[in-house]
């Protein structure tokens, strides 16, 4: 049985006085909503992180928004995955295509944080997903086909086996304008089956599947009811305590 998770992506918002107080809400929230073996993730600020995992990672998990692609050195700036894991995270979102587009994060570059993340005992949250142009002229399968190639089916099955694939459509994150639940089941169903073929029908089969790009309270239920979605990366509506811990309550 695959992984039911529900995980929000704060990004580059709240300062440290407001990520602690919003998440003490959310815990205390998602603490009576959250049933059997489902996963509750805040991906948090670098900031934040130490904090959060000591105020309530039993309830609410905690994962970090990127990592370096390297163990450490000389990288004024950066973060290792070895260092989020020291402070008690245990996910780190991958590929968000914010990282991709105004950071230049290629495939490559993607593939090698995901190595990282996976030897430092992370899981990492691996995003793709198509812009509105590939969606309109088509290409949106090749397109998710060669992010997945390139970027996670270097991995091992037992490797790729700890790791979650969110689909996050880049025309529907922070628009408003949420795939319908047909259109993220079918691209959710074409996952897997690129995941089957590259690997097994047990991989595929016990694979998590996120959906991305405005996901809210009122439509999550429809989202998280299609057979190949098993729960969703959140943006803004993480920002709610009220709405994110709704979103959660969706699959009870
Ligand atoms: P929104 O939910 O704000 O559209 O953001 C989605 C997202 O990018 C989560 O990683």
């Amino acid at each position: 049985m695959r992984k039911k998770i529900v995980a929000g992506n704060w990004k580059m918002n709240l300062d440290y006085a407001e990520g602690i107080s919003l998440f003490s809400e959310i815990v205390n929230m998602v603490r009576d909503e959250k049933k059997g073996d489902q996963i509750a993730i805040i991906c948090a600020p670098y900031l934040h992180l130490n904090s959060l995992t000591k105020l309530g990672g039993n309830v609410v998990s905690i994962g970090a928004q990127n990592c370096h692609q390297k163990e450490s050195g000389a990288f004024t700036g950066e973060i290792s995955a070895k260092m989020i894991k020291s402070v008690g995270c245990e996910y780190v979102i991958v590929g968000h295509s914010e990282r991709r587009e105004y950071f230049a994060e290629s495939d490559e570059l993607l593939a090698q944080k995901t190595i990282i993340a996976l030897q430092n005992g992370l899981t990492p949250i691996f995003c793709i997903g198509e812009t509105l142009d590939e969606r309109n002229n088509g290409s949106y399968f090749e397109v998710l086909k060669s992010q997945l190639l390139n970027g996670v089916f270097g991995l091992s099955a037992e490797d790729f086996s700890k790791i979650v694939i969110a689909y996050e459509p880049v025309w529907a994150i922070g628009t408003g304008l949420t795939a319908s639940s047909e259109q993220a089941q079918e691209v959710h169903a074409f996952i897997r089956k690129e995941i089957a073929a590259q690997y097994n029908d047990e991989t595929a089969e016990n694979t998590s599947i996120l959906y991305g790009g405005s996901c809210n309270p009122k439509n999550a239920a429809e989202l998280f009811a299609q057979k190949d979605i098993d729960g969703g990366l959140i943006g803004g509506a993480s920002l709610k305590s009220r709405d994110f811990a709704d979103i959660v309550k969706t699959f009870n």
